[in-house]
């Protein structure tokens, strides 16, 4: 079945753009100009994905987030201007998946829809405890606390290993630097994200074949990090 997309988005020019790439890969979907429409949208027709516009005429954008979350998983896109890089990152922390900025490629916000969806349905396919989690020529055994790459164990600090689990569990989306934070060290009120990146260069030392090209943790400049999802090779 064609998955099923909702669009929100208030300017025209935009909401277009997005119909029509959107058709041309042969997705169904909805859009809707504000937030009110898009609650409503998001319960009647279930969809797979949802594209948001940050800036909305009627419900603030994260608050849009913080409501949809309240009940539903489906990933959430977050569209966003550059001067609203704040609200980009309350966005994520609120419980959006991925964002693109304005003015993004067709081909950019396609493929954050295909990492989306990947994502939604390994999520749903994915047992509560799994025991392992296997990435490519990664893999981490979460009851032994052991990291393999190409079936060689690497040895991890406490943090590094704790890093790489959180990415892990969150595997496809985007972790702001305050998720990350809060998760590894429960530091919730200043943000040291110099010593994060500290740690996650040393951790790219171990895991990544080419730290510099890193393949399986993104950076996001000024917002966080990811883990990219790869086939095994
Ligand atoms: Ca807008």
């Amino acid at each position: 079945m064609n998955k099923r997309i909702l669009v929100v988005e208030d300017d025209k020019a935009i909401g277009n753009l997005i119909k029509m790439t959107l058709a041309t890969q042969h997705y169904e979907y909805d859009i809707v100009h504000d937030g009110q429409s898009a609650l409503q949208e998001t319960l009647l027709k279930r969809p797979d994905v949802i594209i948001l516009d940050l800036g909305l005429p009627d419900i603030d954008g994260v608050n849009l987030i913080q409501k949809i979350r309240s009940w539903s998983l489906t990933p959430i896109i977050v569209v966003s201007a550059r001067d609203e890089e704040y609200d980009k990152i309350n966005a994520l922390d609120s419980g959006a998946d991925d964002y693109v900025t304005k003015p993004f490629s067709v081909e950019e916000l396609l493929a954050r829809i295909r990492v989306a969806i990947r994502r939604n349905t390994s999520q749903q396919n994915l047992s509560q405890s799994q025991p392992v989690f296997v990435n490519g020529n990664l893999r981490i055994d979460y009851s032994a606390n052991t990291v393999l790459v190409h079936g060689h164990e690497v040895h991890l600090t406490p943090i590094e290993y704790k890093l790489l689990v959180v990415l892990s569990k969150h595997v496809g989306k985007v972790l702001t630097h305050n998720f990350l934070l809060k998760e590894v060290w429960q530091i919730v009120q200043h943000s040291d994200v110099p010593s994060l990146r500290v740690f996650m260069a040393t951790l790219r030392k171990k895991i990544e074949e080419d730290p510099a090209n890193p393949k399986y943790i993104q950076t996001h400049i000024r917002v966080g990090y990811r883990m990219l999802r790869h086939v095994e090779e």
